[in-house]
């Protein structure tokens, strides 16, 4: 028994092949076998899971099931779940339980989704390996000797070894799209404000979204339609209908390639020559493919890593040793108490983002960097726009190649930085973007091709992805 997405659940459900219990078996099975060489859960939540998946069982039964009834999940530890710890992989939070729930879960509780436990990350998400958490790295599934990607790498591993149907991410910069690539997965960053970030604990605000893992476009689509919508919790979250998809591929009339994206200095040759294929096979079928350029490209990392640390440093404000989890224990005094805790429980890049998000905002500093990028967001997202009212879609790669290796890239933060250099554009002007599972480098890696949408078309997203998904997989690789 392997399910490797919910279509093949549900069908095994009906047949009377499988109980939920056997699904949920399945799962904690994969996971006793592989948890501790992968250190992908920081706590399974085995005995609820399996009580759950009994009264599912019922509740399919009596005709009574939600929509999401068998399907097994994971959440990121930056997702608060009442009555679990939540601690965002950070000694600062060790053994915090959440005292209410995040809204995307508990819409996912309503469909009958069974939530099988916490995932590893980065800490407070920030990261792009896996390798910031208090709880040591992620291996990746696909090959572990290398990292699954960050921040949610244990949300990506999980998926890819088969320990649950789908997880729950976050994606501030790329965190839910860079792992997916990693590890051959469906990853979507929604539209900023289509799914409510109330609940999920915050690095960057007015970047930060949840968005599903999986292995098909169907779940992805699925998750996304029943988390989505207006939370009155979260006042950053749009009012704008939720429909569902209607499981249609679609072709679109135009795509837009971007040029210096594809052929950026340090990308793996095979990008290239999977995007040249690409253009043929959409051109032969009846799509115009513009290649275009995108001369911000130089720009993103710098604004992202100036406006996503300053809003960090405010945020994280908050761990100060007397309200939340962690506080040294030979700290005398309210000075001492929160120079002690801050110094001792946050990890070396935490602190780092906390102080450059400091310097960045400082007076004497805050126009000629937070000011100038504030500025430049707006540059950005207006060309994004231009490009968008001409072209459907918009494609990339997700990342520059596929999974380096554990410890490559952890004494160098701004090779690290660089990692993210395709995904945060969609970040930073508010654009859904998907991570696609159709690319691999000339290692054999899984590579993702990205494909961005305007506001508010994520229906028409899936649509085409299920359409790239049918026509090219694996035939435009060279
Ligand atoms: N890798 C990026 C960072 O370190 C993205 C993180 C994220 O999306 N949470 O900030």
């Amino acid at each position: 028994m392997r399910f490797s997405h919910f279509a093949e659940i549900q069908s095994a459900l009906q047949s009377g092949a499988a109980t939920v219990t056997e699904v949920v078996q399945h799962y904690l099975n994969q996971i006793s076998q592989n948890n501790e060489a992968l250190n992908i859960f920081l706590e399974v939540f085995e005995a609820e899971a399996l009580s759950a998946a009994v009264s599912i069982q019922e509740k399919i039964s009596a005709g009574k099931a939600g929509k999401l009834a068998g399907m097994v999940i994971s959440i990121k530890d930056n997702l608060c779940y009442a009555g679990h710890k939540v601690g965002a992989a950070s000694k600062i939070l060790e053994g915090f339980e959440s005292q209410f729930t995040a809204t995307a879960i508990e819409r996912l509780l309503q469909e009958d989704a069974i939530i099988i436990g916490r995932v590893n990350c980065d800490e407070f998400a920030m990261g792009s390996s896996n390798e910031n958490s208090f709880y040591k790295p992620v291996k990746n599934p696909v090959d572990p000797t290398r990292v699954p990607g960050g921040s949610s790498g244990g949300s990506a591993a999980s998926v890819a070894a088969n320990m649950c149907t789908a997880s729950l991410g976050s994606d501030t910069g790329g965190s839910i799209r860079q792992p997916a690539s990693f590890c051959n997965l469906v990853g979507l960053k929604p539209g900023y404000g289509r799914i409510s970030r109330y609940g999920l604990l915050a690095y960057a605000s007015s970047f930060d979204q949840i968005g599903p893992l999986t292995h098909t476009v169907e779940d992805t689509a699925l998750l996304y339609e029943v988390m989505a919508g207006k939370d009155p919790r979260d006042s950053t979250s749009i009012d704008a209908p939720v429909t569902a998809w209607n499981q249609e591929k679609e072709k679109p009339k135009s795509v837009a390639i971007l040029r210096d994206a594809v052929e950026a200095e340090g990308n793996d040759p095979e990008i290239k020559a999977y995007f040249n294929n690409l253009e043929k096979e959409l051109t032969e079928n009846g799509i115009t493919v513009n290649w275009v350029s995108f001369k911000w490209l130089d720009y993103l990392v710098p604004i992202y890593y100036i406006i996503t640390t300053a809003e960090a440093s405010s945020n994280l404000a908050r761990y100060d040793g007397i309200h939340y989890g962690y506080r040294h224990p030979e700290a005398e005094g309210i000075d001492e108490i929160y120079f002690k805790s801050r110094s001792t429980g946050f990890g070396k890049e935490v602190k780092r983002r906390i102080l450059l998000g400091t310097f960045v905002l400082s007076s004497g500093y805050y126009d000629s960097y937070f000011g100038s990028a504030q500025k430049l967001r707006r540059l950005v997202k207006e060309d994004t726009e231009k490009l968008l009212e001409n072209n459907d879609f918009l494609l990339l790669p997700t990342t520059p190649a596929g999974a380096f290796g554990l410890d490559e890239h952890t004494t160098d933060p701004i090779k690290m930085y660089l990692q993210d250099i395709f995904t945060v554009q969609a970040n930073i002007t508010g654009k859904p973007a998907i991570s696609l599972p159709l690319m691999t480098d000339s290692q054999n890696l899984p590579v993702g091709l990205q494909v961005i949408a305007d506001s508010k078309k994520e229906q028409s997203l899936f649509g085409f992805s299920r359409y790239l998904m049918d026509s090219v997989h694996n035939k435009a690789v060279s």
